[in-house]
């Protein structure tokens, strides 16, 4: 047989490989995507983009394939805790520079329309059914090992991606360690009809036993999936109480109507996202819990960094090892953002203790109170906004607006110092009343 080369050899067809191959090969470069074969329907995985990751699709042109296959448009987040009304409704449009609507489909229409597409673009080579056993891409003559049809090749390359979710094999084989949370399980159902309070809003239900999450998938169905924690049964009625009626009926009818699905999560962060010639991207350079939904903002952008840093340089015989040295520095500060950032959601808006219940109110206070607050804080969350410092900043307005909504005084004489502005500047900037002493 003989043999092949590319540009770039792909391992993984979801979302992550996909993006990154419509990307490479907007660049000029010759593709090679192998997927092992897409997950069925039985999968529970993301569904619902912020904007930052339509706009990347957009950018490559991948989007209205994704509406054309049923894909609705989500207008925010709507955040409940116990109670029949929302807590609070962030929408995307107080978002600096954001565009106003990302986008939901169920996730197998979604990484299938995906795939059929970027095969269709010039210079992208689907081979559907190809598992990447080993890509040696530190020698001087690299190369991948590929079974296809049965039959085990040797394809050359110069860029080696690994996109293969987070259990990445081949990143394991690169010597890539990784450090990995603590697991538990997402429970999910498809509600046929399903009467979400705010249409086109994600919906985010705390005050149950874990966090709790629903959002449209279609015209006429709802996702909803509930967190059960590591060795726990699904206690259905727990988390039914705290949805809104009539929302609650339909879920009940869902669950005792149809099979469920399940999918564990985790966190997991590998120590680097390059090594020699193999580059990382998507789940399997990093994944946080799903109640952000950052998952499939951070895969777009990794698609987006990777090919603006190899850029058409490899085809004129840069060293493509700097240019993955560009990738992993822009999005390390990233990461770090989201990382920090997904678990403080997470026990801010679902854990029981006293300190969090009081940053919960804290948050809710000035949610109600602050649309710069409601934008900063989705921005955050949809990933258009990663700089440490702003999420900081956010961190110390919940804070003293946890402190102000339990009627204390707050002293932001320190503050006031280490930020070298006045008490008057730094009440504008964390949007706080006259009611604190400096
Ligand atoms: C319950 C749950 C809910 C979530 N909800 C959201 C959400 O609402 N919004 C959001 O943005 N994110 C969400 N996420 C995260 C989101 O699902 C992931 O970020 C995203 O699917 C990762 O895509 P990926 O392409 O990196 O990996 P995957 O989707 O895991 O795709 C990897 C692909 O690689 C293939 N493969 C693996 N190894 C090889 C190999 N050696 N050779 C060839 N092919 C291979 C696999 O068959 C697979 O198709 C959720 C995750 C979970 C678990």
């Amino acid at each position: 047989m003989p043999e092949l080369t590319f540009d770039a050899i792909i391992a993984g067809g979801g979302i992550a490989g996909s993006t990154t191959a419509a990307a490479l090969a907007a660049q000029g470069l010759e593709v090679l995507l192998c997927e092992a074969g897409l997950p069925s329907e039985k999968r529970l995985a993301g569904e619902l983009m912020h904007p930052p990751a339509a706009q990347r699709l957009e950018q490559l042109g991948l989007l209205h394939v994704l509406e054309e296959a049923g894909g609705v448009a989500v207008h925010g987040f709507a955040v409940y805790a116990g109670g029949d009304a929302a807590e609070a409704i962030l929408h995307y449009d107080e978002v600096p520079g954001s565009r106003k609507t990302g986008l939901a489909i169920e996730h197998a229409d979604l990484t299938r329309a995906l795939l059929k597409e970027v095969a269709s673009r010039p210079r992208v080579t689907l081979w559907d059914g190809a598992r990447v056993l080993e890509m040696d891409a530190e020698s001087h003559s690299p190369s991948a090992r590929i079974r296809h049809e049965g039959v085990e090749r040797t394809v050359r390359a110069q860029l080696f991606v690994s996109a293969e979710g987070r259990g990445s094999g081949l990143r394991e084989r690169a010597g890539i360690e990784v450090e990995r949370g603590e697991s538990a399980r997402m429970v999910g159902y498809r509600v046929h009809g399903g009467r979400l309070p705010h249409r086109g809003y994600g919906h985010v239900f705390a005050g149950g036993p874990a966090s709790a999450l629903a959002y449209q998938v279609a015209e006429d169905e709802v996702r909803v999936m509930f967190e059960v924690a590591e060795g726990e049964e699904f206690d259905a009625e727990a988390y039914l109480a705290i949805l809104p009626q009539p929302f609650r009926d339909d879920v009940r009818r869902a669950i005792s109507e149809t099979k469920g699905q399940s999918s564990r999560i985790y966190a997991l962060t590998p120590r680097r996202t390059t090594r020699g010639r193999l580059a990382v991207v998507g789940d399997a350079g990093g994944c946080v819990h799903p109640l952000t939904a950052s998952g499939m903002a951070f895969c777009t952008a990794d698609a987006m960094r990777l090919a603006e840093a190899v850029g058409g340089g490899l085809r004129r015989g840069k060293d493509v090892r700097q240019a993955l040295t560009r990738y992993e520095r822009g999005r390390r500060g990233p990461m770090r953002t989201r990382v920090t950032l997904g678990p403080a959601m997470v026990e801010a808006l679902c854990s029981a203790s006293p300190e969090m219940e009081l940053l919960r109110r804290g948050l809710f206070r000035y949610w109600s109170k602050s649309s710069r607050g409601r934008g900063a804080s989705l921005g955050l969350l949809s990933t258009q906004e990663a700089r440490g410092w702003v999420m900081l900043r956010e961190y110390a307005a919940v804070c003293v607006h946890a402190l102000l909504a339990e009627g204390r005084q707050v002293d932001l004489s320190a503050a006031v110092a280490l930020a070298g502005r006045s008490t008057e500047q730094l009440g504008r900037l964390l949007d706080l009343p006259g009611r604190f002493a400096a």
